[in-house]
């Protein structure tokens, strides 16, 4: 049967004896698939109404309504809010599709350090001490737009979970392996170890007061790990609660280019 899907294992079973089990997994790929596309059509629905309800609340200016002022802007901070889940859903729906591929094209990492600043300086004004370093002549494989809304989410989430005063570093190194590391650390809340492990899944969010008022949609870190994983990429969390939190985006050797590395493409 070729729609059949089959989960394949081989367990030791004795010494010299080892267990084949194949499991019929069709079911769960197929309901699995349905998710998705449920996902998918409806936020892409919900754009339409969204846009409507936005652009009558631009209309309405605040100063012909000096009552409803208060009320105008939440429903101007619920609809945008409710903006960026549709469109971190859409992104998500898009990145789990199957058999997803990505640019393979030189990404500039010194553009996008600098990038990165802006980003944090932006979020900051001017409440954190921001550092970024790192290699100049050392490149990505992949897709500049795709990576820097994974590094993005991770400044961001830096800088929100981060009080005032704090300190936020991207670095950007080499491993010994022939990789690299683009990290961010900062001097946060950290997170309790036992929330580490699922902190990449959709939704799942740190329950306490801190999370629920950021503004996140709690899908950030998992459109970050699905990106980091389309580049030969993934990503590792430490922290320390009170002392802060560094995310590693750990590149493996076949998607870090050297200076001197030139692309199949751009050879003459
Ligand atoms: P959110 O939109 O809620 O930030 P994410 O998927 O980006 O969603 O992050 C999931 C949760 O991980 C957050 O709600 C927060 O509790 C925790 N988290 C993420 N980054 C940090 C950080 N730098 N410091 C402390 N907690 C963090």
């Amino acid at each position: 049967n070729s729609d059949m899907t089959l989960s394949i294992r081989l367990i030791p079973y004795s010494k010299d004896l080892w267990m084949l089990v194949a499991r019929d997994v069709s079911r769960l790929v197929r309901l699995e698939e349905m998710r998705r596309d449920f996902v998918a059509n409806v936020s892409h629905e919900l754009r339409t109404p969204l846009t409507v309800i936005h652009g009558y609340l631009d209309m309405l200016d605040a100063e012909d309504y000096p009552d409803l002022a208060p009320v105008l802007a939440e429903m101007s901070r619920q609809s945008d809010r409710m903006s960026n889940l549709v469109e971190d859903l859409l992104t998500l729906s898009r990145l789990e599709a199957q058999g997803i591929t990505i640019e393979r094209n030189r990404v500039d990492m010194h553009g996008m350090l600098n990038t990165l600043r802006a980003d944090a300086e932006g979020l900051s004004q001017g409440r954190h001490t921001i550092l970024v370093e790192g290699l100049t002549d050392v490149d990505v494989l992949g897709s500049a737009q795709e990576l820097h809304s994974a590094f993005s989410n991770l400044v961001s989430n830096a800088i929100r979970y981060t009080p005032t005063d704090g300190r936020i570093i991207v670095r950007w190194y080499r491993t010994g392996d022939g990789g690299a590391v683009l990290s961010v650390a900062d001097t946060g809340f950290g997170i309790p170890p036992s929330h580490l492990p699922r902190l990449t899944e959709r939704f799942y969010r740190v329950s306490n007061s801190r999370s629920r008022t950021s503004g996140g949609t709690g899908l950030g870190l998992a459109i970050a790990k699905h990106i980091l994983n389309l580049h030969d990429a993934h990503l590792e969390i430490s922290s320390e609660v009170g002392l802060g939190s560094t995310f590693s985006c750990i590149f493996g050797p076949s998607s870090v280019l050297d200076a001197a590395t030139q692309l199949a493409h751009h050879t003459p």
